[in-house]
């Protein structure tokens, strides 16, 4: 819980989000136009989206389709009954002077998210509703000193508005659902969820009450914020912001703001007086927009197994920590790869492999699991060398290092270098004997009560035997000499 020390006591933050996500559509929502990122400026534009007279929208059954599947990976309710409406203002980019939005009847009503918090704890975060909305165009202010160009490419993509209750208290929090929200819909195929490609953008509400209150205070709204940080920085700096206004004996302006990343600020866009009124109306070009219930239900039946279930079965089937399971399943790409990995396998070994080891180093050279060095075959390779005893984890380690840099298989690698452990109880006992013997002194000491000794002789029959002594037989058959 995060609360902010204020000079007169502390103060709660409230946040609730309403996030843009794109939906993976070859066309528009209500238009055969492409929606591949990165064309041209205007070479995804139909008569429709650029609003010529007379055009009328047709509505785009894969996009409905993808809502539907949205909000029930939401858990949420399916409204089969859903009406499109007119959002009407005037801009340069948006050709119709409206936008296509739905407002009292959205398809999607409430429904959840579960929070992973540190610590492997969750909340539940609850979901206000979902609908469907058409995206705007986009001016380009920065092409030339005199004029502003206009860009459709974007105008009329399909985009699921997906609206939370006041229910986040921190940064954190807020973060933990984007990246939950961004997981869901990326197991389910709705959204690509690449905030860095404006594909997941959101509008963050914050207000801030005294601690123990209920009643909520007055919110402002950051528009538009296209990254994970940015988020969390912004909210940082727009509680200190409020706090001190409020301990000032002043009030909140209910407002937009934008969050200035080069500044490190948020400030204001429009305040409520400017606010617009769109004027919603049902859109007289379409039909209330209704759903068979049997088609609803076969959509439900395809849906793969979300973040949730599949981290539940992680902790259950391979026996691991909330937080391992929470780390493989946050993306579903890894999660297959490590029950690749884990198949016919101990699965903590496995999940150590792939978290310690192979993550960190995809962490440090940026890399995603797609471009891994080494294949989930290949690393199972290595651990089925730990687990029958060809080599300790600790050679493990040496032989993981020269899998990243050769690409070779574990197998090779341990033949090619001799590096097979030594399990041979006679050749163990002998080089333990002949270290025990060159240092008499020290096994008296031992014997006199010095422990500490005992890691010594294991660092040097460890040494003796380049590393190769099977640890636990080394350790087993020393304690015993010593004793004696
Ligand atoms: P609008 O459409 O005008 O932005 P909504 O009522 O739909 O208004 O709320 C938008 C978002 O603001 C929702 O995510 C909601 O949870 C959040 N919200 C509403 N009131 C508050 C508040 N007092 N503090 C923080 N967030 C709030
Ligand atoms: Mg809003």
């Amino acid at each position: 819980m995060a609360c902010i020390q204020g000079t007169t006591g502390e103060w709660e933050m409230v946040i609730g989000l309403e996030v843009h996500a794109q939906i993976t559509s070859k066309a528009k929502l209500f238009s055969g136009a492409s929606t591949v990122f990165g064309n041209e400026p205007n070479a995804n534009v139909s008569f429709v989206d650029a609003a010529f007279p007379g055009m009328l929208p047709v509505i785009n059954k894969k996009c409905v389709e993808h809502a539907v599947r949205t909000g029930l990976g939401l858990k949420a309710q399916i409204n089969l009954t859903s009406v499109f409406d007119r959002k009407n203002y005037f801009y340069a980019d948006l050709p119709a002077g409206y936008q296509i939005s739905q407002f009292l009847q959205p398809i999607v009503g409430k429904g959840e998210i579960i929070l992973d918090l540190k610590g492997g704890e969750t909340r539940t975060v609850g979901i206000t509703r979902l609908h469907l909305e058409q995206d705007a165009g986009k001016s380009m202010h920065d092409q030339s000193p005199k004029e502003t160009y206009v860009d459709l490419n974007r105008a009329g993509v399909a985009l699921m508005e997906i609206v939370s209750e006041p229910d986040m208290r921190s940064a954190e929090e807020t973060a933990a659902y984007l990246k939950k929200l961004r997981a869901i819909v990326r197991y389910l195929g709705t959204c690509d969820g690449n905030m860095d490609e404006g594909s997941m953008r959101c509008d963050v509400n914050l207000s801030m009450r005294r601690m123990g209150d209920e009643t909520l205070g007055t919110r402002c709204e950051i528009k538009n914020v296209n990254s994970i940080r940015f988020a969390m920085q912004a909210i940082e700096y727009e509680a200190r912001r409020q706090v001190e206004i409020l301990e000032s004996g002043g009030t909140v302006d209910q407002e937009t703001r934008l969050w200035d990343t080069t500044k490190g600020i948020t400030r204001t866009m429009r305040s409520k007086e400017e606010a617009h009124d769109y004027r919603y109306f049902p859109d007289p070009d379409l039909l209330p927009l209704k759903l068979d219930a049997a088609w609803v239900d076969d959509i439900a039946k395809t849906l793969p197994e979300l973040p949730d279930d599949k981290k539940n079965r992680f902790i259950k089937d391979y026996g691991l920590t909330v937080y391992d399971a929470m780390v493989l399943t946050a993306e579903k790409e890894n999660a297959d790869f490590f029950e690749k990995v884990a198949k016919g396998r101990d699965g903590k070994l496995a999940s150590n492999w792939v978290t310690s080891g192979l993550f960190g180093v995809l962490n440090k050279t940026g890399k995603d699991i797609s471009q891994s060095p080494i294949s989930a075959e290949a690393l199972g390779g290595l651990i089925d060398l730990i687990s029958d005893d060809t080599i300790s984890s600790r050679i493990a380690k040496d032989v993981f290092e020269e899998m990243l840099e050769t690409g070779k298989e574990a197998a090779t690698i341990v033949k090619e270098k001799g590096l097979r452990q030594v399990t041979d109880i006679g050749a163990i006992t002998a080089e333990i004997d002949k270290i025990l013997e060159a240092n008499a002194d020290k096994v008296a000491q031992y014997k006199a009560g010095k422990d500490k000794l005992f890691g010594f002789f294991v660092g040097q029959v460890m040494k003796a035997t380049g590393g190769k002594a099977n640890p636990a037989a080394l350790s087993k058959i020393l304690k015993e000499k010593l004793s004696s």
